[in-house]
Order: C-alpha cells, then structure tokens, then sequence
C-alpha cells in the first residue's frame, strides 16, 4: 500500500523576556535550584498572578511575522492536571480565545502550512533525578517562564518539512528578538503529531502524538520510525491507537506513554485570576513598527539591492547575528559583493560550528580588511591571513598587516625595469599595440603583476605601462 505522510506541529518557544510571565522572578535560564521562585509561581494560597506587558507584546510579535490574526479580546484559561514539576496542579494557558489565529509559512519545497493559532501560557519546572540516591528533586525556576505555543494545521507531509518548519520557526523568532531558539537548552521543543491515509485520501487517519522532542535530529528519526510503524498497523489491517508516544533517542524507537488525553479531561475553565487582553489598532501598530526585517526580506534586498547572489544571500541570512554583522559592515564601507566575499568564505566557515553567535572583532575592523584587500594595499591571500590572526589574536588590522609585512609597498624603481625590460623584448607587441590591438595590453599587465608582486600594486603598474606605452 502507498500512504501519505501527515503531521501537524505543536511548538512550544520559551520567550526570552526579562521576568516570568505572571510574577517579577527571573526568567533567565540556569540558576541554582530554586533561586527564582516566588509565592505567586509556585502557587501559594493567596498569591495572584499579574501579566507580563513584554510577554504579550513578545507573542503579537511572532503572530504578525506569521501572518496572524490577531484576536482584540483574547483571554487566559486553566488546564487542569497533576505532575510533580507543577505545583499548582494546573497551567495558566489560553483555550479558545488564543492571542494569535490564523497565520501561515511557506516552506521550500512551495508547501504552504497553515498556523492554526498561537497562544501564551505558562511554563513547567523541572525534574532532578538523583539515580545514585534513589532521590528526585523538583526545580521549580522554569515554572512561569513565558512560553508560545505555536499550532499548525496537518499540512506537513514529510519528516524534513517538519524540521524545516521547527528550524524556520526558531529563525524568524529569534530575529524578532523573542526567543532564543536554543533546542539544546529548551527553549524550541514540538510535539509532533503524525498520521497515515491511504496515497490521495482526503480523509485523515489516526493520529500518534511525540511529546517534547528536542533536536532536529530526533524529530527527523522518530517520525521515520513512526511511518514505518504505522504502515506495518495499518497494511496488517490493525488500526493505530490514539495516543501519546515517547521517544527513545538511543534505540530510535517510539514506546506508548499514555493514551491521548482529550480538553475535557482538563477540565478547562475561564482563568478568574488573570485579567483578559484587548489590543487597539494603535498597539498592534505600535508592535508591528518593532519587527526587524525578517530573513525573507533581508534575502530580497540582499538580492535587488546588493546584487549578491540569492544563495550568498540565504546563507548570510541563516543566523541573525551574522545578517547583522553583514549590515553592520557594509553599512561603513558599502562595497556589498567585496564584503560578501571575505564574509563568506573566511568569516562564516570559521563561526559555522559555534555555539556562542558572536565573531570576537568588530564590523569596523572588518571592513578595514576588506577596504585593504580592495584597494591592494594588502594582497587577497594576506588579507585572508588578517582575518584568521583576528580570531586567533585579536588586534588590529594595519597593525596585523605592518607587523607580518603584508603592506603592498610600490618600489617605482622595480617596475620601471620591469616593465622597460619587457617592452624591449617584445617590441612587435608593442608595435601590434600601436597599430590598434589593444588587448596586448592584458598580456603585458599580467606578466607584470605576476613578475612585481609584493612590490607593486596593479594600479601603479597599469600607471607606468600606460604612460610607457603611449610615449
Ligand atoms: P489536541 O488538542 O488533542 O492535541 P488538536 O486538534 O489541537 O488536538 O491538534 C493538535 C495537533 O495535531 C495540531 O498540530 C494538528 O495539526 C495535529 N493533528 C490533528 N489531527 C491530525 C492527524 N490526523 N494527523 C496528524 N496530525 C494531526
Ligand atoms: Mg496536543
Ligand atoms: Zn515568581
């Protein structure tokens, strides 16, 4: 039998603002056990939750990149259930009046997936578990650390559109400034719920959920698997079980963890604690006007205005702070292609695999390296070995360039002879030059360069061969 594969994503990005989303604690990730913790996220009798302004805005931000509705009256609802790591024993999130409806992203392969919605809630502490002591602990410092929860409808139909979903997700909120997009840390995790119906079938079939994966990697493996083990339910005449599923990273497998639990278990009701949200025009436009441009746009203007390719374009674009470094760059010394070259190959290859987004030298200092490279008065190689002596050193880049003898210094005398020399021998050229050839002049800049490099730049060569020519 031939199956098509369907997935839908549920997306959960813990928001980078300052304090948590309904008490002043720290929101910040790490800490010692226990050090961000108040009465009011830890659920003490009494204690009242008060929105966070930041976290709001933080979710219209990612609503209006996605192409959301959204919603001028949107309100908070509790869902109800037990785990250690929650110690109220219930989650403050949203249930049928979501901050954000309705939005879309469009992947590379044309596939266009559609945003069902996008909610704000809250998130879980987390467990400890001491396997030496028999003992777990419960850290409670995440509890309450703002998070979005981004649904999509079923429209995902392989294992690589979902992880192009989650990464392209992670992108454009990091490049609102909204969430770290750091799956190692957590702060991106999905639950992936996949399906199979008969190739062409319109209607869908039974569904699998994956809780919490964290990493590309797992989402593209477990999904394979579960394909896999569907088909063989299905082709055996079996029905696949409505239910939640969890991964095993190290067996590459998927093992039931509970069945599906449906909203009414939650037993949902309207928050009565936490005030609803409503948004004029002018606060939307207000949040709208903060939206940097998105990697799609920096693309089209990379393209239409700076005339690199669309390839160059794309891989500059792929991490905001190196976007950023490009523009920083070009913006004092706008020599877009010159840049993008040096940027490319000398500046992305060495950052590519690091994990603290930052380059260690300015974009000044940048543009000072590639100004020298363009205006010879260092050659390309040696500029090249400028930069890696930046990030191996630091230091500045005439400094780098005078003390390794890299200035281009232009000995008039050497190219005199030079030149004089080789005219002299190839008189007939010379000739053929003067009677209309012009391209002889090419063979004669080039022996040039090659012969004088290191003491001459082709300007002050091209200089003295056209004044020696034309004598
Ligand atoms: P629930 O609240 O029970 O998890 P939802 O209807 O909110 O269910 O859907 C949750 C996610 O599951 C969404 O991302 C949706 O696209 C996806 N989904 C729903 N039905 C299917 C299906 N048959 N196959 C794959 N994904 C599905
Ligand atoms: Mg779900
Ligand atoms: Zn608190």
């Amino acid at each position: 039998m031939k199956f098509d594969t369907v997935i839908g994503l549920e997306i959960h990005a813990e928001l980078s603002t300052k304090t948590k989303v309904f008490c002043t604690c720290s929101a910040e990730f790490g800490g010692a056990p226990n050090t961000h913790i108040c009465p009011v996220c830890t659920g003490q009798p009494g204690a009242l939750p008060i929105i966070n302004r930041a976290a709001v805005e933080y979710a219209i931000r990612a609503g209006l990149a996605f192409g959301c509705e959204i919603n001028r009256y949107s309100r908070f609802d509790r869902k109800n259930y037990f785990y250690p790591d929650l110690p109220k024993a219930y989650q403050i999130s949203q249930l049928d009046l979501p901050l954000c409806i309705n939005g879309k992203l469009e992947l590379s392969t044309g596939n266009v997936v559609r945003i069902n919605r996008i909610h704000l809630e809250e998130d879980a502490g987390k467990l400890v578990h001491d396997d030496y002591h028999g003992q777990s602990w419960a850290d409670y410092n995440r509890c309450s650390v703002p998070l979005i929860e981004i649904v999509t409808e079923p429209d995902i139909k392989s294992a690589e559109e979902a992880a192009e979903v989650v990464s392209k997700i992670g992108l454009y909120l990091k490049y609102l400034g909204v969430c770290d997009a750091k799956m190692q840390e957590g702060s991106i995790r999905a639950d992936v719920n996949i399906s199979l119906k008969p190739a062409g079938s319109e209607k869908l079939g039974d569904r699998a959920e994956l809780k919490n994966m964290n990493s590309m990697r797992s989402i593209i493996r477990a999904i394979e698997y579960e394909v896999e083990r569907q088909a063989e339910i299905i082709e055996d005449g079996g029905v696949v079980k409505q239910e939640t599923r969890r991964f095993d990273d190290a067996m590459g497998t998927t093992s039931p963890m509970r069945t599906k639990e449906n909203a009414n278990d939650y037993r949902y009701f309207p928050e009565p604690d936490v005030l609803a949200v409503t948004f004029t025009e002018e606060d939307i436009e207000n949040t709208r006007k903060k939206i940097p441009l998105l990697p799609h746009e920096r693309v089209e203007k990379y393209v239409n205005e700076y005339k690199l390719t669309e390839e160059d374009a794309r891989v500059i674009t792929l991490e905001k702070y190196l976007s950023d470094f490009y523009d920083e760059t070009v913006a004092v010394y706008p020599q877009y292609k010159s840049v993008a070259n040096l940027f490319l190959t000398e500046i992305m290859r060495r950052v590519k695999d690091s994990e603290a987004e930052e380059i260690p030298f300015s974009a000044e200092a940048f543009a000072k390296v590639v100004e020298m490279a363009d205006k010879n008065t260092v050659n390309r190689n040696d500029a090249k070995s400028i930069i890696r002596i930046m990030f191996e050193e630091g230091g500045d880049p005439m400094d780098i360039a005078k003390a390794n003898n890299f200035i281009v210094t232009v000995d008039t005398g050497a190219i005199a002879e030079f030149v004089d020399k080789l005219l002299a021998e190839k008189a007939d050229l010379v000739e053929d030059y003067h009677n209309g050839k012009t391209n002889v002049f090419g063979f004669f800049m080039g022996q040039a360069t090659r012969a004088l490099q290191g003491k001459a730049t082709p300007k002050a060569i091209k200089e003295y061969l056209e004044q020696a020519l034309n004598k």
